[in-house]
């Protein structure tokens, strides 16, 4: 008789949320049991959700979703619900929960994910902008409280899954598969001219508005080279990237003998999902069997650096340290809220990141008030970048 994982979900009806759910309700409460449900205003979602999996604690980040939770669910129904952002941080650190899983967008984050690290909780970590903004803040603590961090992003949960029972010290270095989302084939005049409904047309992967967006100009990748630094305390070096569209290599390690291992299935978040929450168990899943043969080919090409300039600003954010990750994310996020506005076009973003890291002297080994205040000045920057332009 093992004893069930109690959960916390920060973020629990986005697309990592409800797949998180749909993983939940699969393995049974004798494995896992929900404790903490929070989202930002999707109340009848929410809702639902709370009726089947009866959490102790509800949460919604948006103060004004208040009046419309408590006619949804009658009192007799309604759990504890901690309205505003600080609903995320009382979930991560309300009792009996061991693990919490962030699914939520953005720097967001950040304060609940160190609460849930500060108490010793396994960290589920799909929201990869906190790795990306306070990574040594956030992997130093981890050691300190010998707290786990199981990666969701399906890059990082394949690399994991690779190295696993291996020496730190044989690993030569990681590949990092990305689709290249729907600007791959495209030309930069093309990519120019890209509509929002263009850049929201994933070829793979279904996900929120932001990460699709991140995943056309492929500041995802980027974001994702700085969540592999500090998640496997690698190099920026150490870490490069290949398109592969079919998005069925999930990622690669190649140990110093130069053998590489891979770990590949149909492109499904279910399965690191899964693995985060039963690890290190394996059980079985819904997710179609990957047959190789009826696919017949996978292709790999180089990313193009010059189409797709954030990769290369990661790469800086890296070499700069300090705040310049923190920085970078910030601006990322601006711009992409901006794009998806229609106030910008889709190559201002990467424009818009540089500017702004051209800016910043970053702060070596900041702490978390030194990361918030470059955060919130990445914001302002590109925010008075964009209006001097419009
Ligand atoms: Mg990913």
């Amino acid at each position: 008789m093992t004893t069930p994982n109690r959960i916390a979900i920060l973020g629990s009806t986005g697309s990592i949320g409800t797949r998180a759910l749909d993983v939940v309700r699969d393995l049974g409460p004798q494995r896992v049991q929900v404790r903490a449900l929070v989202a930002h205003n999707s109340v009848e979602v929410l809702a639902r959700q709370v009726r089947e999996f009866r959490p102790a604690l509800a949460g919604l980040t948006c103060e004004g979703a208040r009046e419309a939770w408590e006619s949804l669910l009658p009192a007799v129904e309604r759990p504890l619900t901690v309205y505003g952002p600080e609903a995320l941080t009382a979930a991560a650190t309300l009792d009996e929960v061991d693990t919490v899983l962030t699914a939520t967008v953005g720097a967001v984050g950040l304060p609940a994910t160190l609460a849930a690290l500060e108490r010793g909780r396994t960290l589920a970590l799909a929201n990869k902008e906190v790795l990306v903004c306070a990574g040594g803040i956030v992997t130093a603590l981890a050691a300190r409280r010998g707290a786990r961090i199981l990666p969701i992003d399906s890059e990082h949960s394949a690399v994991f899954q690779c190295l696993a029972g291996h020496a730190p010290a044989s690993l030569r270095r990681i590949i990092l598969t990305a689709s290249g989302g729907p600007f791959r084939r495209a030309t930069l005049d093309a990519m120019r001219r890209a509509t929002r409904a263009d850049a929201l047309a994933h070829p793979t992967w279904q996900m929120g508005e932001k990460i699709t967006i991140d995943s056309a100009t492929m500041m995802n990748k980027g974001l994702e080279i700085i969540e592999a630094h500090h998640l496997f305390g690698l190099a920026g070096e150490q870490i490069d990237v290949v398109v592969h569209p079919e998005s069925i290599v999930h990622s690669l390690v190649e140990f110093l003998d130069g053998s590489v291992i891979a770990q590949l299935s149909v492109p499904d978040m279910y399965l690191p999902i899964l693995n985060a929450l039963a690890w290190p168990d394996r059980h079985p899943s819904p997710v179609p069997r990957l047959d190789l043969a009826s696919i017949g080919q996978l292709t790999f090409e180089p990313p193009d650096e010059e189409r797709f300039p954030c990769l290369a600003l990661a790469r800086r954010a890296i070499a700069m340290g300090g705040t310049a990750p923190a920085v970078l994310n910030a601006a990322n996020e601006i711009a992409v809220a901006r794009f998806l506005a229609g106030d910008i076009a889709l190559l201002d973003i990467s424009e818009l990141i540089a500017r702004t890291l051209d800016a910043h002297p970053p702060t070596p080994s900041p702490g978390l008030e030194q990361i918030l205040e470059a955060d919130r000045w990445a914001r302002q920057e590109v925010e008075s970048l964009c209006s001097s332009r419009l």
